[in-house]
This record gives C-alpha cells, structure tokens and sequence, in this order.
C-alpha cells in the first residue's frame, strides 16, 4: 500500500475516534499512535527531483552523469531526451535587497536624500513655528488631509480656518495661515 493511501485510512481510523460518542482515554492512546503512523507516512513520501510531484513510483536516475529521483513522467521524459534536465534553482525576486547601509556608498558619493518627514516630525516643526500645540496641529493637519479635492493655498486657509471654527478650536488667525501655508508645502 502506498503511503498516501496508508495516510488516508489512518486519518479516517482518526476521523472515527473523534466521531465516537464517547471517547476516552485509550482513545486518546490511540489517537497519538495514528498521528505518529500519519507522519512516518508523510516522512515517507519521495518528491520527484524534477517537478516536485509525490508519487509512490519514484526511480532513481542516472543519465549522462545526472542522477535524480524522478516520477515516472519525468523519468519517460529525461530517458526520451536521453538527459536529466535538472532546473536550475530559480532566482528568487524576494532576494533582500541591497541595503543602502551608510558605510558601502562610500565609493560613490551620493547626494543624501533626505528621508520624507514622518507625520510628527512635521506637526513637531510646524508646532515650532507657529507656536501652535502639537495636538492642534494634528487636528489641523487631518482637516487638511480630509479636504477631497485639492484646491489652491487660499481657500485651502479659508476652508481649513471655517473647520477650525466649527471644530471650536482656539488657533491664533496668524499661527493658523502659517501652519496651512507649512502644510501646503509639505
Ligand atoms: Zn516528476
């Protein structure tokens, strides 16, 4: 009997345990004596070395100096191309990426690109220059966000100043332009 059929019926052994009205402790016994059966099964299967198919009819190969283990397709194939084409290992395109660490672009200076200014760095510079209260800012910033279709610098200040009002924030008018005029230019 081949392992996968002798996985199925062990599974289906386990499937009736389970399905018992009553199970007990020598069921239990039982359940993990079909569990190690289950998986020396599965440590059993042999993959082909070609196309990775599990079958109970893997043959060792060897042809013009390549062995493998091969399913009976690909054995029928490599013996009627009269070689064993092993694929070669493709290239994974989730390969780390070279990381621009510091100390490699050394030998070809590169203008440092600045890394973008994360949320708080800017609610922390325009908290800086307008004197307004980071937690404002981010308020103003979202009402900024929120506006749908961009408009120019002047009504987006004259939107932005009527949410404010509805908001019932206190933001001085001046720190307020200053702060959308920061915005804009984020
Ligand atoms: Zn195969």
């Amino acid at each position: 009997m081949g392992n996968l059929d002798n996985i199925q019926k062990t599974a289906q052994k386990l499937i009736v345990l389970c399905q018992k009205e009553k199970t007990t402790k020598t069921d239990k016994e039982k359940m993990l004596q079909l569990q190690s059966e289950i998986l020396s099964s599965i440590e059993r299967l042999t993959e082909c070395d070609l196309c990775g198919s599990i079958s109970e009819l893997i043959v060792k190969m060897t042809l013009a100096d390549v062995s493998a283990q091969l399913c009976k397709e690909c054995s029928i194939k490599s013996i009627q191309s009269g070689k064993i084409q092993k694929s070669t290992p493709r290239k994974r395109s989730s390969t780390p990426k070279k990381q621009n660490s510091p100390s490699t672009s050394n030998s070809k200076p590169k203008e440092i690109e600045k890394p973008p200014e994360s949320p708080l760095e800017l609610h922390t510079r325009i908290e800086a220059q307008t004197g307004i209260k980071k937690t404002d800012v981010k308020r103003l910033h979202k009402i900024f966000q929120d506006i749908a279709t961009p408009m120019n610098l002047d009504n987006t200040i004259t939107y932005v100043k009527k949410e404010v009002e509805l908001a019932k924030l206190k933001v001085d008018e001046k720190a307020l332009q200053k702060a959308v005029e920061l915005l804009f230019a984020a």
